[in-house]
């Protein structure tokens, strides 16, 4: 059997895997001259930036990929547990260590409002409830079919699922700020907290589960580890080079072609790629059914990201290795990120200090950052080329005064991306940080689908299809596609 993965984010790769461990011929064809895709690493003057994830959870599902081929993942990767997993820092200077401890939580808790402990003792209590069925059962299961949707209905709706994550958490806590922490989830995977179905509120579990971890050498040492393997268990990586066609006949797969006009014959065809885009632009349109194409139509994206790398030349010892901001005005934000799709000054942000807990990731004295700021994605309009600067200045100024004094005059060396990036870089539809958002009418059955309904031999994995975004999911994703592959 041969088949062919598009794209070498942590899905494509895991899918590249999973088959050659069921004895496919695997090819894996990036677009880029380096793989990881939404993980890719920037490297400049000795500082190494992370380009996306950062927050490791899950750490067994990075682990098993290994372990198919009976190797050790401590050869090739090192995971780190974090004592502390987020800061959150509120406009009025409040803050709070978020952890997996849980009289800290408590403690905390109590100190901003008393009556809050036992909704939040009840509230993990739900989220638990959440996980067993969202994550444990349902997370690597198949949904092409309606019928194994119709079978979760009735267990998905006594697990609230038609709440919000935000209107899930404000039913056990009162105090605005523990809500607006204990919902903040949502964002991790590109999903606005007041419209994201509370299903999602499993990870708020998941991270107490298994804990938060940071991979040493940063996110990009799990790619490496991961590129190594597959040379090793001879799977052939083509880099540098651009599917720029799917070719079927008969609705049934025949292989690809390359931007060097190189076609490759394969059984099977795997997308990591954007399904949007995938169906729009590397497959015949006329392939897509008009009940598929209303279906896409409907599709609603997530947000966009702003993401400004820098490194001083100084260290910010007391600045965690995590960093949530957030603005004055949460909810009106987000209503203009993803509804209103315009930016707005009263910004949050997370901040990414790797140096924190990893002296590698930058030259000695200096500290490696990223700034992560939620903007519409490019429905909006907007021209990135002029507000691209001005973003970067606010959110400066922002931390400036509340985390990094002095900041401007202490940068040496940054960069940052836009959702231009993510469209023509990543190939993402309308340059979405995260493909579309996880709202229940886009969720298990309702996303894009891990076997494809429109051509025999094609599937796909990642961001965009069951059960959605952040690294633990597209590694599922994969898992899906063993069960159906
Ligand atoms: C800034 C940022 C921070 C994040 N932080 C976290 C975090 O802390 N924890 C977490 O769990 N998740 C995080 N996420 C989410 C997580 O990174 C992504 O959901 C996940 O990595 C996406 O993986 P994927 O398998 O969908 O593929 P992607 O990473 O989207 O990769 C797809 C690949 O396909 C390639 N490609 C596309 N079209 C073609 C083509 N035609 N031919 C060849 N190649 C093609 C692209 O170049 C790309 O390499 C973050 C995301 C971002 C952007």
């Amino acid at each position: 059997m041969k088949s062919i993965v598009i794209g070498s984010g942590f899905g494509g790769i895991a899918a590249a895997l999973r088959l050659k461990a069921k004895n496919h011929s695997v090819t894996l064809i990036e677009k880029h001259p380096d793989l990881g895709g939404r993980a890719r690493v920037f490297k400049k003057n000795g500082f190494t930036f992370d380009g996306g994830p950062t927050v490791i959870t899950a750490p067994y599902l990075i682990n098993e990929l290994f372990e198919l081929f009976n190797k050790k993942p401590e050869d090739y990767i090192k995971l780190t547990p974090l004592k502390i997993w987020y800061r959150f820092i509120f406009e009025d200077g409040t803050k709070f260590d978020y952890s997996g401890d849980e009289s800290q939580m408590k403690y905390q808790i109590e100190k901003i409002n008393k009556d809050d402990v036992k909704g939040y003792e009840n509230l993990v209590k739900f989220t638990k409830k959440i996980f067993d069925k969202g994550f444990t059962e349902l997370a690597d299961t198949p949904f092409d079919k309606p019928l194994m949707m119709m079978k979760q209905l009735p267990a998905l709706l006594k697990l609230k699922s038609y709440k919000s994550v935000y209107s899930l958490v404000s039913s056990y806590i009162k105090n605005e700020k523990l809500r607006r922490m204990l919902s903040m989830h949502p964002l991790l995977v590109g999903g606005n907290p007041f419209t994201t179905t509370s299903i999602y509120g499993l990870i708020l579990y998941l991270e107490k589960k298994w804990g938060i971890h940071y991979s040493m050498g940063g996110t990009g040492h799990i790619i490496n580890g991961l590129e190594k393997l597959m040379k090793e268990e001879n799977i052939q990586i083509i880099k540098g080079h651009e599917v720029i066609n799917i070719i079927s006949s008969n609705n049934k797969i025949k292989g690809v072609k390359l931007d060097n006009q190189k076609k490759i014959n394969a059984n099977n065809v795997i997308c990591n790629a954007d399904p949007p885009a995938v169906y729009e632009k590397l497959l015949d349109e006329k392939k897509n059914t008009s009940l598929f194409r209303w279906k896409k139509k409907r599709m609603q994206y997530s947000m966009g990201l702003f993401v400004y790398y820098f490194g001083t030349k100084k260290t910010y010892d007391d600045v965690e290795h995590h960093t949530i901001k957030f603005g004055d005005k949460y909810k009106e934000h987000l209503d203009d990120i993803f509804d209103k799709k315009k930016l707005n000054k009263d910004i949050s942000y997370y901040l990414h200090r790797p140096s924190a807990t990893d002296s590698s990731m930058a030259p000695k004295g200096h500290d490696c950052f990223y700034v992560l700021v939620p903007v519409p994605n490019n429905q909006s309009g907007i021209d990135w080329s002029i507000e691209g600067d001005k973003i970067k200045n606010l959110v400066i100024d922002k931390m400036e005064k509340s985390l990094l004094p002095n900041l401007r005059e202490n940068i040496v060396e940054d960069f940052y991306l836009t959702p231009d990036y993510f469209e023509k870089e990543l190939n993402t539809k309308y340059g979405s940080g995260f493909s579309i958002q996880p709202k229940f009418t886009q969720s298990a059955y309702f996303r894009f689908h891990n076997k494809s309904e429109v051509c025999e031999g094609l599937y796909f994995v990642g961001a965009g299809t069951h059960p959605g975004a952040g690294v633990p999911g597209v590694l599922s994703s994969a898992k899906v596609l063993d069960k159906i592959l």
